[in-house]
């Protein structure tokens, strides 16, 4: 999955032309730029790349999924349903702007289960975020017909998913809103940064606005500018951006190399009895970014993450114990350990995260482990590490 591993000269290039004018800012500074705007060429590329009308790249992916909820209105007290597994980054920005997570149980997609987001609506619920992750999408279709019985916004997280599609959509640009992570070890990367998508004019002026302290853009004095709601600064800076124009122009070639790193490491596991895969929903392509594999048992999921890495397979995951991507690792949100006073409605309205039946989501988590697919392995080398893979875990079924 990380771009990082292809930085060369094209990234060095474009840094360049932003250091050979020192214009670091986005915006502004119209006569020392030398035209150099990389954070709005950016915008229009990747746009046009994920079939959009509009995208706002911002400082993280994080922020993207703050300033894109703000954007479509929601705030205090507002319930965002979110799944179990994801980073810490979804009920971040949410409880950011004093809304409240509501977790529900993920299934063989190891993504939202409809039937678990229908369960959870409450008068409240104002939007669901389906996070896609290690590279495979949430069954959209079932959660867009959701969202429509009860009016409900549809925001997909598609941090871990660029580049991979559902009916023929980029993932991202199926819901009202998507947003990405151009942090340092996703698919690419601006070293920091985030993008949000979306075909709504309105959400995209408001998440234009929001990012930069409600400027409103119009003009071409910032001093002078009129601020028609209240912002933040969550700006990208020119040097992340031109990072990020580089590595776009390498997605379409990293993708291709994951499928073929996927590909390999797939077809070896598939000959082994008692492995089986994570269910990707009809109509949707993977990014190939993670291989997921199921054991038949917690128990020997565990033993299973342990051998491979005795054995010198490197960059395997059992996210089930991980501090930052699983319910059970979320001790500071279970208890709702902030350095400061949370809002009143977080407070009254956050579930007992300690005694809520996830036992569904365990049952899929418990029994995953997931493999990092690398573009900088060459075929020879995957072909050998698929091996080593097969034979550790044939040893232990
Ligand atoms: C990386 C990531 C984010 C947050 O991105 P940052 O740029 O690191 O803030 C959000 N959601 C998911 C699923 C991620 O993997």
């Amino acid at each position: 999955m990380p771009g990082f591993e292809v930085f060369g000269a094209e990234e060095r290039k474009q840094v360049n032309d932003v250091l050979e004018t020192g214009v670091l800012m986005r915006y502004g500074f119209d006569g020392m730029r030398n035209n150099h705007w990389k954070a709005k060429e950016f915008e229009v590329a990747f746009a046009e790349r994920m079939q959009s009308a509009h995208c706002q790249l911002v400082s993280s992916g994080t922020s993207a999924l703050t300033i894109a909820l703000a954007a479509a209105g929601i705030g205090a007290g507002d319930e965002v349903i979110m799944p179990t597994f994801t980073f810490v980054a979804s009920f971040e920005s949410i409880m950011m702007l004093g809304a409240v997570p509501v977790l529900v149980d993920i299934d063989d997609t190891l993504t939202l289960d409809p039937a678990a987001v229908e369960a959870a609506i409450t008068s409240k619920t104002t939007c669901v975020m389906p996070v896609h992750m290690c590279g495979s999408m949430a069954d959209l279709d079932a959660l867009q017909a959701i969202c429509d019985k009860h009016d409900l916004l549809l925001l997909e997280d598609a941090c871990q998913a660029i580049g991979g599609s559902y009916n023929g959509k980029p993932l991202g640009s199926y819901g009202d809103l998507g947003c990405f992570s151009f942090d340092y070890v996703k698919t690419i990367t601006c070293g920091e940064g985030g993008g949000i998508i979306t075909n709504s004019e309105k959400y995209k002026l408001n998440a234009d606005h929001y990012q930069d302290h409600g400027h409103d853009h119009v003009g071409k004095d910032r001093g002078a500018e009129t601020h028609p709601f209240l912002g933040y600064n969550f700006r990208i800076s020119e040097l992340n951006a031109a990072v990020g124009l580089a590595q776009l122009d390498k997605l379409d070639g990293i993708l291709k190399t994951q499928q073929r790193n996927y590909t390999i490491m797939r077809e070896a596991l598939s000959e082994i009895e008692g492995v089986t895969f994570r269910r990707v929903p009809e109509g949707g392509v993977e990014n190939y970014s993670f291989v997921n594999f199921f054991l038949p048992t917690q128990e020997l999921a565990e033993k299973a993450h342990k051998a491979l890495s005795a054995n010198g397979v490197d960059a395997c995951f059992y996210w089930f114990k991980n501090n930052w991507h699983y319910i059970h690792g979320w001790e500071h949100l279970r208890n709702l350990k902030s350095l400061g006073n949370l809002s009143a409605e977080i407070k009254a309205q956050m579930q007992d995260l300690n005694n809520t039946d996830f036992s569904k989501s365990d049952a899929w988590m418990g029994r995953t482990v997931s493999s990092l697919v690398k573009i900088g392995w060459s075929e020879a080398q995957v072909r050998d590490r698929a091996q080593s893979m097969a034979s550790v875990l044939k040893d232990i079924l």
